[in-house]
């Protein structure tokens, strides 16, 4: 068992100053409070926190994160508050122990919401003090070294929640030992057959594995010495969660994992790590794409090294990874080795700077509503498979693997992602869905008159563009509603010979909104864009009853039944507005555009949106603001109207030849008309058919045409 001793031992050896006092009040407090408590496993409570409290000290934290550790679980399990450690050691400790207390009353394995609702809430702690997050490892940590002697269902519970959560966190902040424990006792719980059986064949050929690494490193060591640099060669077998990981995602089985160990070359200066490179370079073949140079292009955590992979010796694959002293110890603590305790509470202005994924994470999220887009961006933030590229001014920006363009983008500035209409890479013009690669120098085109669409959502990675995108559609489609739903609900009360900005005006209209469910006029009046409620429900609540039926009857007399069906044959639903739900629309009569046509859509004063086909003449004294984009819904089982004219040569039966051929295609006939047969001979019969869509139509032309004596079929 830990004793409080060993703990101020470690922080007296990396901080010969530090306040061992703190660390001992805290110790004799929580001892007091946790007094006669005992753990699962039947030891005293005490253990845990002392535990807590030794990992912390593994970190080379600072004293007061020390004593918080000490101290983390008293307000949590005793009956001490947060107000009373304050006054006991100071607002900075008692703030530590109130986020990490937070942190702990969340619940993770429940349903998604409320995952995404507690990770939300730990990214916000982190983001206050990120020495919160420290502690609640080291907690967690602990905790996974003691699963054991928890019911089995909280094991995988627990064990799911270190892997999908505190793992990846561990990772970010690149506190690796700290990642690589908890993936080992998480896969442990999780599959201990399968963890076994690696933990079995590792073993297997120790012995010989061994030998390996012993002969690799003389070889590295003699060559070292040539060259006359001072080098520590490690060599070591990656953790089994790796190996696992590697054999899961590539498909390999164990014995074709090749890279089981990797050696780790530690010298004095970044010159020495290029030579380095160099000389493994020379001894053995080195696979061209597997190195990767993370002192020229440090991962955001602030990760420093080379990585290569060669041939080895054995004609197996060998990863080997040089860096400086510094940089091994910034690799193995991560944040840690930056939170430096002279640097009192606060890290440095370089660290939060590096860590500025966190608030972006923060950021984002006030913006997102939707727990489950939410959960998404942050794993996509939490993985660190990055690229790192270019702007046309030499500054590097990371960004996930699969980024593309418009990711790029949108980092350099929301308003650049908004207008973006192309990209070069390296100096040549690439589509947009292209996947960015380390290295890359990237140019973006822009215009004043572009706009983010829902496509774009397919092609971005980042959580800032997506949550930009997505951002403006509902800006845009809100706009939209509220246009057309004020078009709408006006034109409603004027035929009442009401005015609908009096009304808004009223003393009733608060009642309305209520009795409608809405908080203010514009939510009410979007609502009728989205076609959720109809003017006439907002029209009822100021007008008689019995005034509306009255009228509604008369209209329905007044409409003749062919005029009735020409109503229902408008029925909306084979067009979509991009982007929005529905919305009122109806085909233009002018031109009656066909599934699959190119099409445009319009908002109409009272009409909602009408659809012309594309280059339609009409449009063109068409107010250009109004304009919107549509596109054909998948269902086509509507028909439409098209109207054809056929000119031939006049012969017996040839109306009835032509209303076979349209009839051979299951196209009905709405209407036929057909003229005067003139000097020329030449007949002219216009058919009014309904059709699917285009091919129907298409067929239909083809058949008229092939009808003997048929000069002409033309679409009018
Ligand atoms: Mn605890």
């Amino acid at each position: 068992m830990i004793r409080i001793q060993d703990i101020i031992d470690k922080v007296l050896f990396y901080h010969p100053e530090a306040d061992t006092d703190l660390i001992n009040r805290a110790y004799v407090y929580s001892a007091r409070v946790h007094e006669g408590q005992v753990r699962l496993s039947g030891e005293p409570y005490l253990l845990h926190p002392l535990e807590v409290a030794g990992i912390l000290a593994d970190m080379r934290l600072d004293e007061t994160s020390i004593a918080a550790g000490l101290l983390h679980d008293v307000v949590e399990d005793t009956h001490t508050t947060i107000e009373q450690l304050s006054q006991d050691f100071g607002p900075s400790l008692a703030s530590l122990v109130e986020g990490v207390t937070k942190i702990s009353e969340l619940t993770f394995q429940s349903s998604q919401e409320r995952q995404a609702e507690s990770i939300r809430k730990m990214i916000l702690a982190m983001s206050n003090d990120l020495r919160v997050i420290l502690i609640k490892l080291a907690d967690r940590l602990h905790n996974m070294r003691t699963l054991q002697f928890h019911k089995e269902e909280r094991q995988l519970g627990i064990a799911q929640e270190t892997l999908d959560i505190y793992a990846p966190i561990a990772s970010r902040l690149g506190i690796y030992w700290i990642k690589t424990e908890l993936e080992d006792l998480a896969f442990m719980h999780l599959d201990p057959e399968k963890y076994r059986e690696i933990e079995r064949l590792v073993a297997a050929r120790k012995d010989e594995r061994e030998k390996y690494i012993g002969s690799v490193r003389d070889i590295i060591e003699k060559k070292m010495a040539q060259a006359q640099i001072q080098a520590h060669v490690k060599g070591r077998f990656k953790h089994f969660y790796s190996i696992y990981s590697k054999m899961l995602s590539q498909r390999l089985a164990f014995e074709d994992v090749y890279d089981l160990v990797a050696f780790r070359i530690i010298v004095e200066t970044v010159a020495n790590c290029y030579e380095v490179l160099g000389i493994i370079h020379g001894t053995w073949r080195s696979i061209g794409h597997k190195f990767k140079d993370y002192i020229g292009h440090p991962k955001p955590n602030m990760y420093q090294s080379l990585h290569t992979t060669v041939i080895g010796p054995a004609g197996e694959r060998v990863e080997f990874q040089i860096r400086t002293k510094d940089m091994d110890e910034v690799a193995e603590s991560g944040i840690a080795a930056h939170w430096s305790y002279k640097e009192g509470n606060r890290a440095d202005e370089q660290t939060r700077k590096t860590f500025a994924w966190i608030q972006n994470i923060v950021e984002y999220q006030q913006s997102v509503q939707d727990p489950a887009e939410f959960l998404e961006n942050v794993k996509v933030e939490l993985f660190p498979d990055e690229v790192y590229v270019f702007s046309p001014k030499g500054e590097v920006i990371t960004l996930p693997t699969g980024a593309t363009p418009l990711d790029f983008a949108y980092a350099i500035h929301s308003q650049v992602g908004n207008q973006c209409i192309g990209a070069k890479i390296n100096g040549r013009m690439v589509p947009l869905r292209t996947e960015l690669k380390t290295g890359d120098s990237i140019e973006i085109l822009t215009s004043k008159n572009q706009h983010p669409s829902k496509d774009w959502l397919h092609l971005v990675k980042t959580a800032k563009a997506r949550s930009r995108i997505r951002q403006w559609i509902k800006t845009e489609e809100r706009e939209r509603s509220l246009a057309l739903g004020r078009e709408l609900t006006e034109k409603a009360f004027k035929r009442h010979r009401l005015s609908l900005a009096s009304a808004v005006k009223g003393d009733k209209i608060g009642e309305v909104l209520d009795s409608l469910g809405y908080k203010t006029v514009d939510d009410l009046l979007a609502a009728v864009g989205y076609a959720k409620i109809s003017p006439l429900q907002i029209l009822r609540k100021f007008v008689p009853q019995k005034q509306i039926e009255e009228e509604a009857r008369a209209k329905a007399e007044a409409l003749a039944p062919v005029e009735q069906a020409l109503e229902r044959q408008k029925s909306p639903s084979g067009v979509t507005v991009k982007g929005m739900d529905g919305i009122l629309m109806r085909l233009a009569k002018c031109c009656s555009p066909l599934p699959g046509e190119p099409i445009v859509g319009y908002i109409t004063r009272g009409q909602g949106v009408t659809v012309h086909r594309m280059g339609c003449v009409n449009t063109q004294a068409l107010d250009p603001m109004r304009r919107i984009d549509v596109e054909w819904g998948k269902s086509t089982a509507e028909t439409y109207p098209a109207r054809l004219l056929v000119s031939a040569m006049d012969r017996v039966g040839l109306l009835a030849d032509l209303t076979a051929a349209i009839s051979q295609c299951k196209a009905n006939i709405v209407s036929a008309n057909s003229g005067a047969v003139g000097e020329d001979n030449i007949a002219n019969a216009l058919f009014t058919i309904s059709v699917s869509g285009k091919k129907e139509l298409e067929s239909v032309v083809k058949a008229l045409r092939n009808v003997p004596n048929v000069q002409q079929v033309k679409r009018v």
